[in-house]
């Protein structure tokens, strides 16, 4: 079993493009495209034409999806963008952060 980089619930930082410098919460994670997605975060607008007569065409914000390696994870323990490491504790493979060593 691998261990996920990131997870669900974790506070990331972007580093690339448009919202670079921003966090987030990631509310979503697409293991098969290496893809997250963050709350807030990389907002596309699409707009929504009237399907029927009566109906009114809308503007819809929504969270697309970031690739991982435009994202770094913020360590909930010292706060700082790390890289977590895999650990072994006994059978278990658990996160780590490369900064303080707590586990994620
Ligand atoms: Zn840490």
């Amino acid at each position: 079993m691998t261990v996920p980089r990131i997870k669900k619930g974790d506070l990331v930082q972007v580093v690339t493009g448009k919202d670079r410098g921003k966090r987030g919460k990631v509310l979503q994670v697409l293991s098969k495209y290496e893809r997250i997605v963050v709350e807030n975060l990389n907002l596309m607008t699409k707009n929504v034409r009237a399907r029927r007569e009566r109906e009114k065409g809308q503007r819809i914000q929504f969270a697309s999806p970031l690739h991982l390696s435009n994202v770094q994870l913020i360590c909930g323990q010292c706060g700082r963008l790390t890289r977590p490491m895999v650990k072994r504790l006994g059978e278990k493979k658990v996160r780590s952060c490369a900064k303080c060593h707590e586990t994620l």
